[in-house]
């Protein structure tokens, strides 16, 4: 059976002697990191060969070299993927304290007892939603991190068997909303508030006018951080939405790959400054992150689609394959919408995509599972998409408050 894994977070009462383990710890990282740029060495193996020894003057619990060793082989991964990918990078380094490790910790009377050596322990007491979580039976402790900012997390996994599913619905990311659906029918979830929080941090963030870049860069990190935050406690609800109807409908969920969006809105791309700042601040990411997790903690499959795979799903009418045509842009009435001269009706573009990404999906959700014959072909209904807004989703209401949104 799979693993699926999560983790908890909640804030702790630090002590000096932990700082100074967590300073230790960051630069063990950093030394492995110098080590590995010198002799171009990343993976977990070569970089513990090369660098164990180095460690050895370090006077910590040796378990946390290990970790150290692997923390600074993940970075310099990281870092080799980006060259790979054409990114420029800087010299990587581990700013802050840290301390990981996954040996030596006991949980037990709702604390977690993390070893400081000469077998003694820094205890920390769990609070009442770490410890309903981690209580399960079905669940693992795996790991712990706790961070110079006073934050612990603890890392648990479980096996899950997979849902047995029969249909595939398609996720078709917008700025606005984010649409979840088939020719069975599918939700839609209003995410323009997501956009008003992002507008509304930029006007604030603007509307300070000292002249003095460490002040600013101070006052937007606070603001970015506020804002990233709020977005994605939206996002949790929506995400928790879609993954908890796939389940209950034994529905598998497809994604199409999107690629390359921050650097298409990058400056001297001639977009207006407006229209950037709205594209930049798309969590597109974030979204199907936290969708993949979810699943993956319920057995629910996801389909990643490449980008060959996708092509064209704005493009073709999913129930006949026609190419279809968008609004004219005077076209209030018809705004996001598109054409099909065969059809002979309009359909919600988001929708369409939706519907488009689902029907590939199964062809390579079956293709996977053997049986080609599955394939689905279009069908000639037009599917009740439910309209469901993501701020109310987080103020308690759910499915309930709908409206079709193509009764046209
Ligand atoms: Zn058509």
């Amino acid at each position: 059976m799979p693993t699926a894994i999560k983790s908890v977070k909640q804030s702790f009462v630090s002590s000096p002697e932990l700082l100074e383990m967590m300073e230790t710890f960051k630069r063990m990282v950093n030394d492995c990191i110098r080590i590995g740029l010198r002799n171009d060495a990343s993976t977990m193996k070569r970089l513990s060969k090369l660098s164990y020894s180095q460690l050895a003057r370090y006077n910590i619990v040796s378990y946390y070299k290990l970790h150290a060793i692997s923390k600074a082989a993940g970075i310099l991964a990281n870092r080799k993927q980006s060259i790979k990918r054409g990114y420029q990078t800087k010299t990587p380094y581990l700013k802050k304290g840290i301390l990981v490790s996954c040996y030596g910790f006991k949980i037990a009377d709702q604390i977690l007892r993390v070893p400081i050596g000469n077998r003694q322990y820094f205890d920390i007491p769990l609070n009442r939603y770490a410890n309903k979580i981690l209580f399960d039976s079905v669940v693992r402790v795996r790991s712990f991190t706790l961070t110079a900012s006073s934050t612990v997390s603890i890392c648990y996994s479980k096996e899950v068997g997979e849902v047995e599913c029969d249909t595939i619905s398609g996720a078709d990311r917008n700025l606005a909303n984010l649409t979840v659906g088939n020719e069975r029918g599918g939700v839609q979830y209003n995410l323009s508030q997501s956009v008003d929080i992002v507008e509304n941090t930029r006007s604030i963030v603007r509307s300070f006018k000292r002249n003095d870049v460490r002040i600013r860069k101070k006052i937007a990190g606070k603001y970015g951080q506020r804002r990233q935050n709020r977005i994605n406690q939206l996002l949790h609800h929506v995400s928790k939405q879609v993954v908890a109807k796939a389940k209950q409908e034994k529905t598998a969920i497809a994604f199409e790959k999107l690629t390359c969006i921050r650097r298409l809105y990058e400056k001297g791309n001639h977009h207006g400054r407006n229209y950037r700042s709205r594209l930049n601040g798309w969590s597109f990411a974030e979204i199907k992150r936290q969708i993949e997790y979810k699943a993956q903690w319920e057995g629910v499959p996801v389909i990643q689609l490449s980008v060959t795979q996708t092509r064209g799903t704005s493009k073709v009418c999913p129930q006949c394959g026609k190419r279809i045509q968008e609004a004219h842009y005077k076209d209030v009435i018809h705004e996001r919408q598109l054409w099909c001269s065969k059809c002979l009706k309009w359909m919600d573009r988001d929708v369409v995509a939706a519907m488009n990404i689902a029907r590939k999906g199964g062809e390579v959700f079956h293709r996977s599972k053997g049986d080609a014959s599955e394939a689905m072909k279009g069908n000639p209904t037009t599917p009740v998409i439910l309209r469901v807004d993501a701020s109310k989703l987080a103020r308690g209401l759910s499915l309930k408050l709908t409206e079709p949104a193509l009764a046209k």
